[in-house]
């Protein structure tokens, strides 16, 4: 449920109406915007219902949220969520771009991808320590080591980084080394691990699974937000369709329709979706125009000879040109977008 409060209540009326919810059980999170302030109760529905609430004076009206999912609901809060990556807060109406290799494969290359990425305009450096893998026989990653080595390279560059984490027992590790933790397709509905992200305070980068609906995605992110973690970016990196020809299917409308949806950013990953490196930058441009908060571009400095997922990542060079198509698209449809540093 929500109570929408009357416009330009004080603080006084404000906490009243917070006690009185808090006394009944439930526990409010209190949204305020620009003119109007509302409190997402959780609880039993059944208590505020009853409750004499209306008859105060600061409340407008009592709404239910007609969703499976509260906290991730866009009614919920009073104004759309920006996550902080370092210096860029996603989902404040800009475009940011997070990029970075598959898998973290040596200190050169992800020095070297770094400083490219940084140079092109992007906010994040995004790079795998722990991979999963469709083959139990493929590069499976670096694990620990690589961590170290995004340390380091936060350290010279600056850039955030982003990682996944693909085990629960992995959670504080990688907690307390990267600036973001990924929870990739695959893991979507692993609820333990959703639990675990969810009690640290680290954004999370949360990827749609594969042949997951829209509403088991934003009930994923409920788990988190559920946790207390408030720091959610949803990622959309297409599903699996019929379609074969390329590796997925990007499902563009699930852009528009989860920021009419949920008050969380949302970005695109056209690498994933797209499969091989011609076809990202078009994907890239589209998920623009239809309104994410931002991307994940898979780049490598050497992509032949990439351990992972090279069909599909860009050369340096191409990210470089990538991003000015990005920065036209973003003006084009309105949007601010970060300009390069070097
Ligand atoms: C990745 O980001 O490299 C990855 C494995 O992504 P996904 O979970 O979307 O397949
Ligand atoms: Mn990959």
């Amino acid at each position: 449920m929500i109570i929408v409060l009357r416009p330009h209540i004080s603080e006084e009326d404000l906490n009243r109406v917070v006690e009185q919810v808090r006394e009944l059980g439930l526990t409010p999170h209190v949204s305020r915007g620009v003119t109007r302030t509302i409190i997402g109760c959780i609880g039993d529905e059944d208590l505020l219902r009853e409750a004499p609430l209306l008859s105060l004076p600061a409340v407008e009206t009592i709404l239910p949220i007609e969703k499976p999912y509260k906290l991730a609901a866009r009614e919920f809060t009073a104004r759309p969520t920006h996550v902080a990556l370092g210096a860029a807060a996603i989902g404040d109406g800009g475009v940011h771009v997070i990029a970075g290799p598959c898998s973290v494969e040596d200190r050169p290359m992800l020095r070297q991808t770094a400083e490219a990425v940084k140079a092109a305009g992007a906010v994040a450096l995004r790079g795998g320590a722990f991979k999963p893998r469709t083959s139990p026989y493929s590069f499976r990653g670096l694990g620990s080591a690589a961590l170290d080595m995004l340390v380091e390279v936060r350290e010279e560059t600056g850039l955030p980084v982003v990682t996944e984490v693909l085990d629960t027992r992995h959670v504080a590790l990688v907690a307390e080394k990267a600036d973001c933790l990924q929870v990739g397709a695959r893991n979507m509905q692993n609820f333990a691990l959703l639990t675990e992200v969810g009690e640290t305070r680290r954004p999370v980068l949360l990827k749609r699974g594969l042949s997951a609906t829209l509403e088991d995605f934003l009930l994923a992110a409920e788990y988190i937000l559920a946790r207390g973690n408030p720091n959610v970016i949803l990622c959309e990196r297409g599903i699996r369709t019929f379609e074969r020809a390329l590796r997925c299917t990007l499902d563009i409308g699930a852009v528009p329709y989860l920021k009419q949806e949920t008050h969380l950013p949302v970005i695109v990953d056209p690498s994933h979706a797209a499969g091989r490196r011609d076809l990202v930058p078009a994907l890239a441009m589209a998920a623009v125009a239809a309104g994410a908060d931002g991307l994940l571009i898979e780049v490598h400095p050497d992509p032949d000879h990439a351990r992972s997922d090279g069909d599909q990542s860009l050369r340096l060079d191409t990210f470089a040109a990538v991003m000015e198509q990005v920065r036209d698209v973003a003006a084009a449809v309105g949007r601010p977008s970060a300009t390069p540093v070097g």
